[in-house]
């Protein structure tokens, strides 16, 4: 297979290459000129990330292509009419026969297209909250009236008789599971290492792949993968609000295996380094991609602790480490099982919200009453939807996608080894959000 390296020798490093001129190029095999345009892709999602702090999330190609990117400084307007011209170019291809490159051909359409969504919107162009996922996530999940959220709040307001909000009970039963802040380091890396066990039991990692845990405050979320490149990762976990102990196996399974993680490092070991694809390098967040790593991340919990396994871990290790009660874990995830399924208030919250129907006021006061967040934590996914946006139907929708797609395949919970392996080979592909439907 060719090597990334190789890309680099035709074209002046700063500039772009010319785009569509195939015809005048018939030396070229149709990769090679799918490769030029994934090259140009690649500084177009560097020049993008000039004007948007939060569009490049991971970059580890050439490193003289951001410090181009960083000295140009493109302005929108170019980059727009450069990503119509590579759109252009990538449509004259032909359809190649085998999947991976045809997934890659229109793997690279999807994200130019959603490259150029995101310039209208940093240009002034308003679109709906479904605009906007369908433009920048190809997808748009699916809306919930109130009484759909208020049959599960019904049955958890069995749960927890008494007057008073239902969050405010909910949050009381929930303040015993807290992981002292002291212990959370330790809990954290037990966990980590459960995840590790059993992804490594099913899914060939590249050697040498590692990350490093890093404690923050003062974000918008609870975690975040960075990813370097070369197979590592750093990991921050941020502490501005108590953390539970059912978040140190979501955590460390969503950012570190078999999620995030494993899904950049995966990438990297098939796409880029086995085959070159240059465009693997960049991971632009406002992306297609960001459902594939949010929906992976999330159904990776449970592929990776399937059914009771989970709570036996957590009752064996975790709890005890974190010096909170193992005899009360399956009360825990039992009453944890009954809000996850509020998982799409949070959509409709963001959706009201960026459409303008209600104000920041408004849609914390939701998330307390239909997605039951304390006070400080629906104001921190407040300013979540501030910064990110659409981007939070990756994470439940994206999650349902990929469960449908991976069980469609034969990869359900009675077949766990066909579920590993659909879940790796997911993870090992540039396939589109639509492609999972
Ligand atoms: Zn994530």
């Amino acid at each position: 297979m060719r090597i990334v390296a190789a890309l680099a020798l035709t074209f002046a490093v700063a500039g772009f290459a010319p785009a569509g001129q195939n015809a005048r190029r018939p030396v070229l095999e149709d990769d090679a000129v799918v490769d030029r345009i994934a090259e140009d892709y690649v500084k177009l999602v560097l020049a993008l990330g000039q004007h948007d702090g939060d569009y490049v999330d991971a970059f580890y190609g050439p490193s003289q292509w951001k410090l181009a990117a960083e000295t140009t400084k493109v302005d929108l307007t170019t980059i727009a009419s450069k990503a119509a011209e590579l759109t252009a170019a990538l449509g004259r291809e032909r359809e190649p026969a085998e999947e991976m490159s045809r997934l890659r051909l229109h793997y690279l359409q999807r994200q130019l297209s959603s490259l150029a969504a995101r310039v209208r919107m940093l240009k002034g162009e308003r679109l709906t909250f479904d605009e906007e996922s369908r433009a920048l996530y190809d997808a748009v999940a699916p809306t919930y009236p109130d009484s759909h959220f208020q049959e599960i709040l019904d049955r958890l307001d069995k749960r927890f008789p008494g007057s008073g909000p239902l969050v405010e009970r909910y949050d009381a039963f929930r303040r015993a599971f807290v992981i002292p802040r002291d212990k959370l380091d330790a809990v954290f890396q037990k966990a980590i290492q459960g995840c590790r066990e059993r992804t490594l039991a099913q899914v060939a990692l590249p050697p040498g792949e590692r990350f490093t845990v890093e404690y923050v405050t003062g974000k918008s979320w609870s975690g975040y993968n960075w990813y370097q490149g070369g197979f590592r990762s750093l990991i921050q976990v941020n502490t501005d609000l108590p953390v539970y102990i059912d978040r140190a196996i979501d955590l460390a399974c969503h950012e570190g295996y078999p999620g995030h993680h494993v899904y950049n490092a995966l990438l990297e070991k098939h796409l880029v380094k086995d085959r070159g694809w240059i465009e693997f390098t960049v991971y632009p967040l406002f992306s297609p991609q960001s459902l594939i790593a949010e929906g992976t991340a999330n159904f990776g919990i449970e592929v990776a602790f399937p059914g009771g396994d989970r709570i036996a871990y957590e009752k064996a290790e975790l709890f005890p480490l974190a010096g909170l009660p193992a005899a009360r874990a399956a009360e825990y995830y039992d009453v944890q099982g009954l809000v996850d399924q509020l998982a799409y208030a949070g959509n409709e919250a963001a959706r009201r919200y960026l459409n303008k129907e209600i104000d920041a006021a408004k849609a914390t006061a939701w998330l307390e009453r239909y997605a039951l967040m304390p006070h400080d934590r629906a104001a921190q996914r407040v300013r979540f939807f501030d910064q990110y946006r659409s981007y939070v139907i990756n994470y439940n929708y994206g999650k349902d996608l990929v469960r449908r797609y991976i069980e469609s395949r034969g990869g359900t919970a009675e077949h766990p080894e066909k579920r590993w392996a659909e879940f790796a080979a997911l993870l090992s592909s540039p396939r589109l959000p639509s492609g999972l439907q």
